[in-house]
């Protein structure tokens, strides 16, 4: 999707005050009265393809898009697993396209889950610069100018984290889980996760950390669901969960990008 039709997808006159319009055929839940102070935003690493399918169906049960966050390569035969926590069968180009046109958001996490703090920092780039080129090949409309880069197990140097805003919209690493509201500009996006086990009990008190602030945006990094990848959520958790969140007026579960373009100056 090119700058010029997303901004025609997503429009709100600031936070807080405006509406949020979900891209794709997904109607937001926000109305124009409503005075956000809490956004929660799920953002589910490595795509795992039954997963995938069932997260993006369960919200949109509740009219949300959902944000997932895919290896560029894994889908390819040679992939070579990261670790056991990466065998489940993942989802292709085609199925993110797929899930993109049905209004949720597809973003880059890495080339091959290679971990980039760790890489030298020109082998590092060069990783992200061929992740973002499968994007641009793959994924329609793909537009790194407002992109969000998920690193691998949320590990970054200051030197790639600097490096790679030439490239990107902004960068999801590891850090505390509470961000403060979007606002123009903002490019460095801090979450936790949790794993190996079930994450139902961590996520739900994170939630509740988030809601006993007074604002706040939580950017929680999920994985897969029930019994798939590192740390997974239950399904029915995800369900309640949501439709708890959809119930009250001052929260907005949004992907992390749609949040952050509630303030990009070129939406
Ligand atoms: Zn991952």
């Amino acid at each position: 999707m090119q700058k010029q039709s997303r901004r025609n997808f997503i429009r709100t006159s600031s936070f807080g005050l405006g509406a949020a319009i979900i891209p794709g055929t997904l109607n937001s839940c926000l109305n124009l009265s409503k005075k956000i102070t809490h956004i929660v935003s799920l953002s589910f690493d490595d795509g795992f393809e039954k997963s995938s399918i069932k997260t993006t169906e369960i919200f949109e049960k509740y009219k949300l898009s959902a944000c997932i966050n895919v290896i560029a390569s894994a889908h390819e035969n040679l992939f070579e697993l990261p670790n056991q926590y990466h065998a489940c069968p993942v989802g292709d180009f085609d199925l993110w396209n797929e899930l993109q046109a049905r209004g949720h958001e597809i973003m880059p996490h890495s080339l091959k889950h290679t971990n980039l703090r760790e890489a030298p920092l020109e082998e590092a780039k060069e990783l992200v610069e061929k992740c973002l080129d499968i994007f641009d090949n793959k994924l329609d409309s793909f537009d790194r100018s407002t992109a969000i880069f998920n690193f691998p197990y949320n590990q970054s140097s200051p030197e790639i984290e600097e490096w790679i805003l030439q490239e990107v919209m902004a960068f999801r690493t590891g850090g505390p889980e509470i961000n403060s509201l979007p606002y123009e500009g903002m490019a460095r996006l801090t979450c936790t996760s949790y794993g190996p086990e079930n994450i139902d009990a961590h996520l739900e008190s994170r939630i509740q950390n988030l809601l006993a602030l007074p604002e706040g945006w939580l950017i929680y990094n999920t994985h897969g669901l029930d019994d798939e990848g590192w740390g997974p959520v239950s399904s029915a958790y995800l369900d309640e969960l949501l439709a708890r969140m959809s119930e009250l007026d001052h929260v907005a579960v949004l992907p992390v990008g749609q949040a952050l373009m509630q303030t990009h100056p070129n939406r």
